[in-house]
């Protein structure tokens, strides 16, 4: 096994190692606040110390280990511990430990870098407890809201409490902003989460911008009726009108390059086999990396609803649920990681992330970069997450090369 493969295996252990600390037997389920979370925590925080970085936690309780004087400008290198519900292994935490390894690794050969390092282990990005997704960087990057202070999880805690119960400080949430003066950029590894590695043969993506999202509630009602006694021409079936909106849906997004377009709920009612459906609700989720495209592609999309209800005699309600912009990452960083890659000897595969990341957000303060890992099928949120030794050994050399490209 070389060097880096060796760094590498250590890296999967410790994924293995945190898997363990779990709120559910038998299942990696880790929220924010948690014990479990907080024994991840104190296991990076160990990892950290003996990568010989100074460590401490900020006031949601994100882990940070620094490297180099605070004179210094700062690289902050990071992604997230914190899982969904029967989670996979790998999906925040690979790029924490991938992290902790480049420093180990810069130690060992007693690299001295211009500027300062801090690894950073946000302490929620998935949101999954108070439904505040990418809740440990909005506070580094100073967005964070104080009303969700009052947001309760199932059990009736208060996110304030939350906070104080994992060692944090609520009132010091809205001020804890790092300063973009002290900031050189954000550099996040992570898991892809998709495909498009896998099948270009690459175990490496330089990601170009994390794609804006749209989000819409659309419901068309009609009318229903006895199935058995309406005829057909005086019908207005609102699920067939739906069914219709589903395809175009997909047509729409098809015609359209780089662009992706889900229906992925769909409630019908009344729902009964010999009932004509009288109403139909559905979910409309819209993506892409430039903004002006995703609202164009929304906009049709409306269009062609109404069209399809008109044609039908059926009513179209149509309830705007998110609208997220497009990031687009620094040109200047993803140009050295590129750079990177090709040095370490792997195809430089350039991709746009689908998926939502703490980068987003770290990007209101800082240039920000990212690079995707090869994971098995694809899969991602589901315990059949897979990576391998030698795709983590790649993301640990092209990271390494990354930092002592970086001036
Ligand atoms: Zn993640």
């Amino acid at each position: 096994m070389s060097y880096t493969e060796s760094h590498a295996a250590a890296v999967l252990e410790r994924c293995d190692e945190l898997a363990a600390f779990s709120e559910e037997e038998g299942r990696l389920t880790r929220r924010f606040g948690t014990p479990a979370l907080r024994q991840a925590g104190e296991a990076v925080r160990s990892w950290m110390e003996s990568a010989g970085l100074s460590v401490g936690r900020d006031a949601i309780g994100n882990v940070i280990g620094r490297f180099g004087d605070r004179s210094r400008r700062t690289l902050l290198i990071g992604s997230h511990l914190d899982t969904v519900r029967d989670a996979g292994r790998y999906d925040g935490m690979l790029g924490v430990l991938v992290a902790i390894a480049c420093m180990e690794r810069l130690r060992a050969e007693a690299r001295s870098l211009p500027y300062a390092v801090e690894v950073i282990a946000f302490a929620d990005e998935e949101g999954v407890r108070f439904g505040t997704g990418y809740l440990g960087s909005s506070v580094v990057a100073g967005r964070f809201d104080p009303s969700a202070l009052e947001l309760r999880d199932s059990a009736g805690v208060t996110l304030a409490d939350a906070v104080r119960a994992f060692g944090g400080d609520p009132d010091r949430l809205t001020d804890a902003r790092r300063d973009p003066g002290d900031l050189i950029g954000y550099y996040e590894v992570h898991i892809e989460q998709g495909p498009v590695l896998e099948a270009g043969d690459a175990p490496l993506g330089v990601v170009g911008a994390i794609s804006g999202q749209s989000r819409a509630r659309v419901t068309f009602t009609g009318q229903a009726g006895h199935a058995g006694t309406v005829p057909m021409a005086l019908r207005r079936d609102a699920l067939s009108a739906a069914a219709h909106f589903v395809r175009a849906v997909e047509e729409v997004a098809h015609g359209q390059e780089g662009a992706v377009a889900t229906v992925g709920e769909l409630e019908v009612e009344p729902g009964a086999s010999n009932v004509i459906p009288g109403r139909v609700a559905l979910s409309l989720d819209v993506r892409h990396t430039a903004d002006l495209v995703r609202r164009s592609l929304t906009e049709r999309l409306h269009e062609r609803a109404g069209a399809i209800a008109g044609t039908r005699g059926v009513a179209l309600g149509w309830e705007v649920v998110q609208e997220v912009e497009a990031v687009r990452c620094s040109q200047e960083l993803t140009e050295l990681v590129s750079a990177a890659v090709a040095a370490a000897g792997h195809p430089v595969l350039r991709l746009a992330s689908g998926a939502g990341h703490d980068a987003a957000m770290l990007s209101i303060i800082a240039p920000v970069a990212m690079l995707f890992v090869r994971c098995a099928g694809g899969i991602s949120h589901n315990p059949a997450e897979s990576v391998t030794v030698e795709d983590v050994a790649a993301a640990i050399e092209a990271s390494s090369r990354f930092l002592k490209l970086l001036r």
